[in-house]
């Protein structure tokens, strides 16, 4: 047996056969999501004519520990599933920590990204309900380009709208996208009445998420057979994504430890809860010692300085009021190069777990997650996104004060996707042109409304 194995693989037929859905096990569930014009609680129902029925229903289900995977999705996980598991010696060495660090590498997926996790079996009910057409925003692309490649692979046309700034800034996210056979089109756009009334008013409007949302659901909802989807936020999000967790849960045991931190970038919070969830299971029902650390843009801090209210999901409220942690549904997050960070809101399940103090959050200046990007390449010779150089800073962090405490903690991290179509991020920040982003506390309590 090698004494320093690299990298940990599950065979196909150790794919984990369900994913886990936390909202059974935690001892306080979520509060429920309400509809905004009666304040009466959500029902599956409700959520109908935006997504497909199994999802709304997977939404709100607080009683079903585990969810079977449908058979095709599996299928279709095996394209680039398991995902490694890797041991970092790169970079304990580079640090000097006595810390085991391991991280879970989702940039192997065919878009570069764990957000395929949830895109594939998002297709997969829409096409098995009879739909035809799904539709989403995007900003940098991640999202769009999971979407596009799952609606190809179940024969779905899928319609992307992608903020007007990132269309014109990032094209190879907008050629990936079409490349998959979807159509791209920038936001606000002439091809919806919300975006002709933002067009009316601005017509330069660099567009946002708000108002790519505002065109997709209005998109879905004047369409025959044509449905919505999220890459993130939402509760049945955060399920599709535990394959992570639970793959590397069987990966830990081959390693022959336990991970005494978890940690994950936080954006909306769907792959912090696919790494973490799995492992709180067991905090929860048997009492393990596991710290779980969200890491966020210091610029977006929702977790560790938003305020936990009733809000909305979306610029323009057209979504339902969500319990979480949120800075505001008006909140405009800096422009940092973590496009997939810059969400004012935290999805309700992490919102509750961390009102009840079973995660803790930090936040992260930019700079010091460029830094630690640089350094995670190096050591470790992958270029990570700048979403999951927040995850690396926390699991740095972390190891460093095993350095000064001599403590050999297991460190695990999940590396959420590869940079290597944000390298003009790169580039400004090696030529020196990113900076911090200071945030003082009267512009977060404007933004909430105090
Ligand atoms: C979208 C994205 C994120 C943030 O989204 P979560 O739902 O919080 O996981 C993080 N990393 C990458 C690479 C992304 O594309």
């Amino acid at each position: 047996m090698s004494t320093k194995q690299k990298r940990f693989f599950l065979s196909e037929d150790d794919i984990p056969r369900y994913w886990y859905n936390i909202q059974a096990d935690m001892v306080n569930k979520p509060m429920a999501p309400l509809n905004p014009q009666t304040k009466e609680p959500l029902k599956p129902e409700d959520l109908y004519p935006l997504f497909a029925k199994e999802l709304c229903h997977q939404e709100l289900d607080q009683e079903n520990a585990w969810i079977e995977i449908p058979e095709p999705v599996r299928e279709y996980y095996k394209y680039w599933r398991s995902t490694p598991l890797v041991r970092a010696y790169g970079l304990e060495k580079a640090l000097g920590t006595p810390a085991h660090i391991y991280f879970k590498n989702e940039s192997v997926s065919p878009i570069g990204s764990h957000k395929l996790n949830s895109a594939i079996p998002q297709a997969y009910y829409c096409k098995q309900e009879g739909v035809t057409n799904v539709t989403t925003e995007t900003g940098a692309g991640q999202w769009g380009a999971a979407l596009s490649y799952a609606a190809k692979l179940f024969g779905l046309e899928a319609a992307v709208y992608q903020v007007k700034i990132s269309y014109e800034q990032k094209p190879y996210r907008r050629s990936i996208m079409q490349t998959f056979g979807a159509q791209v089109t920038p936001s606000p756009s002439m091809s919806t009445r919300a975006g002709k009334d933002i067009l009316t008013q601005t017509p330069n409007h660099q567009g946002s998420l708000g108002t790519a949302i505002s065109e997709a659901i209005e998109l879905a909802r004047t369409t025959p057979n044509c449905k919505y989807t999220l890459g993130s936020v939402l509760s049945h999000v955060s399920l599709h994504q535990t394959i992570i967790g639970l793959e590397a849960e069987k990966q830990m045991e081959m390693a022959g430890e336990y991970p005494d931190v978890v940690i994950g970038c936080f954006g909306g919070g769907s792959n912090f809860a696919g790494i973490s969830f799995p492992f709180m299971r067991h905090t929860i029902k048997e009492g393990r010692k596991t710290r779980f650390i969200a890491a966020e843009p210091a610029s977006c801090p929702k977790l560790t300085r938003g305020k936990f209210q009733y809000d909305f999901a979306d610029e323009a409220g057209y979504t339902p009021l969500l319990p979480m942690y949120t800075l505001g549904h008006k909140f405009a997050p800096a422009n940092i190069h973590a496009g997939g960070l810059r969400f004012h809101g935290a999805g309700v399940i992490v919102s509750q777990l961390l009102k009840d103090g079973l995660m803790e959050a930090v936040d992260i200046p930019q700079l010091e997650t460029f830094e630690t990007g640089c350094l995670f390449a190096q050591a470790e010779g992958i270029i990570p996104a700048p979403e999951s150089c927040h995850a690396i800073a926390a699991a740095v962090r972390e190891a460093k004060k095993c350095i000064e405490t001599g403590e050999e903690k297991i460190i695990l991290f999940n590396l959420s996707g590869h940079g290597l179509v944000d390298m003009a991020s790169y580039d400004q920040y090696l030529a020196g042109n990113l900076m911090n982003y200071d945030l003082p506390d009267e512009v977060i309590a404007k933004s909430l409304g105090e």
